[in-house]
C-alpha cells in the first residue's frame, strides 16, 4: 500500500538525480531570496551554479536554530509574505520563538507527505482518525489533520487534553486510528482501566505516534494494552512538521521521504558523517519547500541508518528511531550514552519505576557512573537478598545495553524529583 509509488519506490538512480535538481533550485532560490544564505555563499566564494554532484552537499554550511532566532520573525522566508498562506511556531520556551512558513504548494507537499505515512503504517480512507495532538502554532496537530484528509479518512480534530472526553468520543465515534504522542496513549490507557473501560471493547487499530523519543519498550507495552499497531513518525517544525520521516508496517525504522529531504547523519562534534549505521547527528536539507527552505539544518536529533531494502518495497532509507539529543549525549569513558537508553533498559524490568537519575563523576581519572532506580515499595522494604539480585540484574542489563560497566542504587518509591515533560535527569559532576 502506497500513496505515491511512483516516489516511494522509485530506483536509487532517479532518486538521486531527482536530489540533485532540486537541490540545484533550492540553492538558486536561497541564494537568490534569502540574505541570510546570499551572504553566507558569498563569503564562502560559494558557486552554487556549478553544483553537479550531490556529495556537494558537503560544501554547504549549516543553519542552526539560532540563526532562526536571529532572523525572527521573517528573515528567512524565502518568498514575499503574501505568498506565505500559513505560519507556524515553535514554543520558545527556552528562547525567542522560530517562524516558519509555508506557500500552497508547501501546505500541498506537507498533505501528500503525511498522507505516505499514513497509508505506510496502514490507513486507508475507511480509517477514523482522531487527532489528540494540539492544535494551534504547533506543527502537529494540522500537519496530522491535513495529511489525514488528503488520504480521505474521517477526521475528528479533538486536540489535545480532556482524556476522559478523548475516550468518550473514541468509544462513540468508533475511531481506529489515534494520533499523539506515546507517553499520552499510556495516559489515556490508565484513565480507561479508572474508568472501567475495556480497551478491547474499542474499534482501535493503529495509533501513530510521534513527537516526543520512546522505545520499543514502550510500543510494545502500548500494542498490548491497547489492541493496536504502532508506528512511529518524525517531523520537526524548522524543516516542515510532521512528514518527513515514518514507519511502514514492518515498524522496524522510519522512512526518510527522500525526495523531499536530503538527510545527513554526522558526528556532532567533528561534523563529519559518520560510519555507516553510526549514530549521529540528523542533519536535514529541505529539497521541495519554497517560502522556508533550510539548508543542512542541525536537528540536533541523534539516530543512526538502517540497512536496506525493506520488505514493504519503499526504496527509501530508512532511520532509526530517535535516540536522544546532542544535548542529552553523555560521553563516559569515551562510549556515547543516552538517557534514553537506561530508560528503555529499565522498563523491561519487573518493579522498577520509569523514574531514575544518572550521576556522573570522574574519580582518580575514571569515569563512574551511579544509576538512581526508583522501586516499587514492596521491593524497597524487601529482604536484601532480593534488592541484591534486583541491583544485580539491573547492572548485567545496564552493562549490555551500554558496553560499559555503571553501579546502581535503589531508591524508594516517589523520592526523586518529577520533572514535567523532557526532565533534566542527569547530574555531571565532572569537571571537565
Ligand atoms: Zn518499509
Amino acid at each position: 500500500m502506497y500513496w505515491q509509488e511512483d516516489k516511494e519506490c522509485m530506483s536509487r538512480a532517479d532518486l538521486e538525480q531527482l536530489q540533485l535538481e532540486r537541490l540545484q533550485s533550492t540553492l538558486y532560490r536561497v541564494g537568490t531570496h534569502v540574505p541570510f544564505y546570499s551572504n553566507k555563499f558569498g563569503e564562502m566564494k560559494l558557486d552554487y551554479d556549478a553544483f553537479d554532484s550531490l556529495e556537494d552537499l558537503r560544501r554547504l554550511p549549516f543553519t542552526v536554530k539560532q540563526d532562526m532566532r536571529d532572523n525572527y520573525p521573517y528573515g528567512l522566508f524565502a518568498v514575499p509574505l503574501r505568498d506565505v498562506v500559513r505560519v507556524h511556531s515553535s514554543s520558545g520556551t527556552t528562547g525567542t520563538a522560530t517562524v516558519v512558513g509555508y506557500s500552497k504548494n508547501d501546505i500541498n507537499n506537507w498533505s501528500d507527505l503525511v498522507a505516505r505515512i499514513l497509508c505506510a503504517a496502514g490507513l486507508t480512507a475507511d480509517d477514523v482518525v482522531q487527532i489528540a495532538f494540539g492544535y494551534g502554532l504547533f506543527t502537529g496537530g494540522f500537519g496530522l489533520h491535513y495529511g489525514a484528509e488528503r488520504l480521505g479518512a474521517s477526521v475528528i480534530p479533538i486536540s489535545a487534553g480532556n482524556t476522559k472526553r478523548q475516550i468518550r468520543i473514541m468509544q462513540d465515534f468508533k475511531t481506529t486510528a489515534l494520533v499523539c504522542t506515546p507517553s499520552y496513549a499510556l495516559k489515556m490507557v490508565d484513565v480507561m482501566m479508572e474508568l472501567g473501560v475495556n480497551p478491547a471493547g474499542l474499534s482501535l487499530k493503529y495509533g501513530l505516534f510521534g513527537a516526543e523519543p520512546w522505545s520499543e519498550a514502550m510500543r510494545a507495552e502500548i500494542n498490548e494494552k491497547l489492541g493496536i499497531i504502532a508506528t512511529d513518525n518524525y517531523g520537526l517544525s524548522e524543516v516542515m512538521g510532521p512528514g518527513v520521516a515514518g514507519e511502514c508496517q514492518e515498524c522496524n525504522g522510519l522512512h526518510v521521504n527522500e525526495d523531499h529531504f536530503l538527510v545527513e547523519i554526522l558526528n556532532p562534534e567533528t561534523l563529519e558523517p559518520v560510519a555507516e549505521g553510526e549514530v549521529g547527528e540528523l542533519v536535514v536539507t529541505t529539497l521541495t519547500k519554497e517560502a522556508f527552505p533550510v539548508i543542512r539544518y542541525r536537528t540536533r536529533d541523534l539516530t543512526r541508518f538502517l540497512p536496506g531494502p525493506c520488505s514493504c518495497g519503499r526504496t527509501f532509507r530508512k532511520i532509526s528511531r530517535i535516540i536522544g539529543r546532542t544535548d542529552d549525549m553523555l560521553i563516559i569513558k569515551g562510549v556515547n550514552v543516552f538517557p534514553t537508553q537506561i530508560e528503555s533498559v529499565l522498563f523491561e524490568i519487573e518493579g522498577t519505576e520509569p523514574h531514575y537519575r544518572i550521576i556522573v563523576d570522574r574519580i582518580n581519572h575514571d569515569d563512574k557512573i551511579t544509576v538512581q532506580v526508583e522501586v516499587v515499595e514492596s521491593i524497597f522494604f524487601h529482604e536484601m537478598k532480593k534488592q541484591r539480585q534486583l541491583v544485580d540484574k539491573i547492572k548485567a542489563s545496564l552493562a549490555s545495553e551500554l558496553g560499559i560497566g555503571v553501579d546502581v542504587k535503589l531508591v524508594e518509591e516517589k523520592s526523586l524529583k518529577r520533572f514535567e515533560g523532557k526532565g533534566d535527569r542527569v547530574i555531571d559532576k565532572r569537571k571537565l
